[in-house]
């Protein structure tokens, strides 16, 4: 019925994996269950949603959601998936399963603004202890090895991109028996795998790359059942089971993913080395340029550096930035990522607003800095309208 893993390769598994093909009909892609009630006790023909549980209850699993969760599964080799309705759903779910008084969490300062303010509060109100810890490898290393029980981290900071040595992370808390949770949004399973590194959980905002076409709002946790278990315990309580129609849209994203990426990891460093040369730009963020803080492991870890590009105008002030944003044509201002449209957003008054001005710059957040996403529309259009926006800019 769900098509199971016999596929070898990404791009493969993306298109096979997990469809729910009903012999008797002979269709080849998932349709949208909106079943909410399903037989039980179940008849002897009915089949398992998960080890021992049947379909019962929409909050619980249902068939399009599953079917997205089998090929998001494999595709980020792993033995399950979740798919929640939110990345932040997908996040608060899996914390749950962990949270309980005296638990000591480290992660890097730079997380996404809603996930360090998210584990913040869970945090205070369970008692746990949680360090948020100047974001370098050898920093979060030094802190792991204090003792600690769990560890947040994402593959690629925002906004400036920062790669942490995910394997050597991973060993460190391993050796103190901390679970790793890794939040790989910005990398996707195309560019970098954290489970083949050890992860023991990869969480996903599906709404950006993986559904890929800004019309979805998803998530996803993913790992091996004797995690996953009893998250699902947790989503069953919590009601954060994705919906069927963005699941449907979400596993229809994820089949083309690979194509989608390959061409936004040749975009964005097309438009990296641009600005890079541009006389109105100071210093650019991206991966592949060697000059980037963290290249050397970026280039070690990752098989491309996604979509996101992050640079400085040589100007002064917010105000001539938000000038220089107005003058774009095709680069829309809004502050997601990972679809088709070019995005751009000033990191210092929207995501990283809530740092103080001295947390904004010791991590680098000037006023002057902008984070650029690059969309699938034709690249030198995408130079073209960066390039009048800059020149027209002083
Ligand atoms: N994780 C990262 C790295 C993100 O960038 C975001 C959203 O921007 C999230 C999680 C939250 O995802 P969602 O907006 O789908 O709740």
């Amino acid at each position: 019925m769900f098509e199971a893993g016999i596929f070898r390769k990404l791009a493969t598994k993306a298109i096979h994996s997990g469809e729910l093909r009903v012999p008797q009909i002979g269709n080849y892609i998932t349709p949208i269950f909106t079943s909410a009630i399903y037989r039980y006790p179940p008849d002897k023909s009915q089949i398992e949603v998960r080890k021992d549980k049947y379909f019962k209850y929409g909050r619980e699993d249902n068939p399009t959601v599953r079917a997205c969760e089998l090929k998001l599964a494999s595709i980020e080799g792993g033995e399950d998936a979740l798919l929640t309705s939110s990345g932040m759903s997908a996040i608060m779910t899996c914390l749950m399963s962990f949270m309980r008084r005296g638990l000591r969490i480290v992660a890097p300062l730079e997380l996404y603004g809603a996930t360090v303010k998210l584990i913040s509060m869970l945090s205070s109100m369970m008692d746990a202890k949680v360090n948020f810890v100047y974001p370098t490898s050898e920093e979060l290393i030094d802190e792991i090895g204090r003792g600690c029980d769990l560890v947040f981290l994402e593959t690629m900071s925002n906004p400036l991109l920062r790669v942490l040595d995910i394997p050597e992370v991973i060993k460190a808390a391993h050796e103190v028996e901390a679970i790793v949770i890794v939040d790989n949004t910005f990398t996707t399973p195309c560019n970098f795998m954290p489970i083949n590194h050890g992860a023991d959980l990869v969480v996903h905002s599906c709404t950006k790359y993986l559904a890929g076409h800004n019309d979805v709002v998803a998530g996803a946790i993913i790992g091996e059942y004797r995690m996953t278990d009893e998250i699902w315990e947790w989503r069953r309580l919590l009601g954060t089971i994705c919906d069927p129609f963005s699941a449907y849209l979400t596993a229809r994203g994820l089949k083309t993913l690979h194509v989608r990426m390959k061409h936004i990891n040749e975009s964005a460093r097309a438009i990296a080395e641009f600005l890079y040369e541009h006389p109105k730009v100071g210093k650019v963020y991206y991966p592949a340029l060697p000059d980037h803080p963290t290249h050397d492991v970026a280039i070690k870890l990752l098989k491309g550096f996604g979509g996101v590009v992050s640079f400085e105008l040589k100007v002064r002030g917010q105000e001539r930035v938000f000038s220089f944003m107005t003058k774009l044509k095709v680069i829309r201002p809004s502050p997601s990522l990972g679809g088709c449209e070019s995005l751009i957003i000033h990191p210092a008054t929207s995501s990283h607003k809530d740092l103080s001005p001295e947390e904004r710059m010791r991590l680098g957040i000037t006023d002057e800095l902008v984070r650029l996403y690059v969309g699938l529309e034709d690249v030198e259009e995408i130079k073209e309208d960066l390039d009048n926006a800059l020149r027209k800019t002083s």
